[in-house]
């Protein structure tokens, strides 16, 4: 059986690779080089707790679903590239410096302690014994045990690796143009290099997939978030400055291995550039001295832009697309990273057996009434 992905991201690239140890012939389009999307500017924190909030409960259960996975997905794709991803299980440290943010933390915690969620809260004593650079200024933090993070431009990489030695063909810098169809059910792919057949397709092209489903009479609700990160160079103080993720409600912090102490990020609703402002950085590294005061002597090294594919509750578009064999898989907005191990197995099940797991049912476009 034949598969065409449209879009070489995270969620692209996985479900390529996977779907070729499943025996299919896959090949993948993008319109730029494959990984160098939302994906790759990504902070790569698998944050259920950290980034979630009421409404979004179908989203805490594939992402604790997701964080259950991760595990094995690092180790599957460790073994076949040989490549290290950076994934950390420490977990993430949200802290309050104004009453306000006390009294949000509360809510927070009632919140996810009635999912189960595995949350401590900290006294600030308790918080400073955990990471010792905090500023004295802080009050109170929650420790969300099992938000980990990975490095998400590792993974990215990996994913390309695995899915060229799978076997899986990646046609790089060549956009889908249109998607054709004939008697209700997807025919083939317009690309800039020809017409390609598939028995399936799978639109997985971020924030710009809305484009391909317009001319099929789908209004796809999905808009550009653009965010903007920086990084620190950690490596010019004597000693390891934070182990786990910190962050307040408008800013975190990402230590890498590597010395790297990456630092997020602006949201910038509509916005589809990728232009750095010297504003944006500045706020994010002030937000950052704020809580971890030595940073102020780290210099930035490096700072970029990418675009999140949002929907309008947050949660992706998984799934049917109103045409035979076309399945949707967009919508990841600020959780692509923690989602795809659990989106990429409900993608490959239903593609092979197309019956729609219960799952599918939080994320489909039919709870928009586009369908
Ligand atoms: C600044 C920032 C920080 C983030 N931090 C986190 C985080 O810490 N944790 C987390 O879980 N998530 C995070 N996210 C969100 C996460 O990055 C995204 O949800 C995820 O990467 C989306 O993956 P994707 O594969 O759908 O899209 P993308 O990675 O954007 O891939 C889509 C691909 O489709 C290609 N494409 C588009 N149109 C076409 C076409 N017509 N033809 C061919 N190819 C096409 C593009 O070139 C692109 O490569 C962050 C996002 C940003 C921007």
């Amino acid at each position: 059986m034949r598969l065409i992905i449209i879009g070489g991201g995270i969620i692209g690239l996985a479900t390529g690779w996977r779907m070729r140890q499943a025996g299919w012939e896959v090949t993948l389009f993008d319109k730029r080089r494959a990984g160098e999307g939302a994906s790759w500017a990504a902070a790569g924190m698998l944050a259920v707790c950290a980034e979630l909030e009421p409404g979004q409960e179908a989203g805490f259960a594939l992402g604790r679903d997701s964080q259950l996975r991760w595990p094995g997905f690092v180790r599957d794709l460790e073994i076949a590239t040989g490549q290290t991803v950076g994934y950390r299980e420490t977990g993430t440290l949200e802290v309050a410096v104004s009453d306000k943010d006390v009294a949000r933390l509360r809510d927070s915690y009632t919140f996810f302690k009635q999912l189960d969620a595995p949350m401590q809260w900290f006294t600030k004593d308790a918080a400073c014994d955990l990471e010792p650079a905090l500023s004295h200024h802080i009050q109170a933090a929650l420790f969300a045990v099992e938000d980990y993070h990975v490095d998400a431009r590792a993974v990215v990489t990996a994913l390309r690796e695995a899915f060229l030695r799978s076997g899986g063909k990646l046609i790089e810098d060549c956009a889908v143009k249109a998607l054709r169809v004939e008697d209700h059910q997807i025919s083939d792919v317009e690309t800039a290099q020809g017409v390609y057949e598939a028995d399936h397709v799978l639109l997985a092209a971020g924030w710009e997939a809305r484009d391909l489903m317009l001319p099929l009479g789908i209004d796809l609700p999905i808009t550009p978030v653009k965010g903007q990160m920086a990084a620190l160079d950690g490596s010019v103080l004597r000693d390891t400055v934070l182990t786990h993720v910190v962050r307040t409600d408008h800013t975190y912090i990402v230590p890498r291995e590597d010395g790297r102490i990456v630092l997020g990020a602006s949201s910038e609703p509509g916005a589809s550039d990728r232009t750095i402002t010297e504003e944006a950085i500045a706020e994010l590294v002030q937000g950052a001295i704020e809580i971890v005061p030595v940073l102020r002597d780290c210099p930035v090294i490096d700072r970029w832009a990418g675009v999140r594919p949002a929907s309008p509750d947050g949660m992706p578009i998984l799934g049917p697309s109103g045409w035979a064999h076309l399945t949707l898989a967009t919508g990841h907005h600020r959780n692509g990273i923690l989602w795809a191990p659990a989106s990429i197995d409900l993608l490959c099940d239903y593609i092979q057996s197309g019956v729609e797991s219960p799952l599918f049912q939080a994320f489909s476009l039919a709870r928009f009434d586009r369908l």
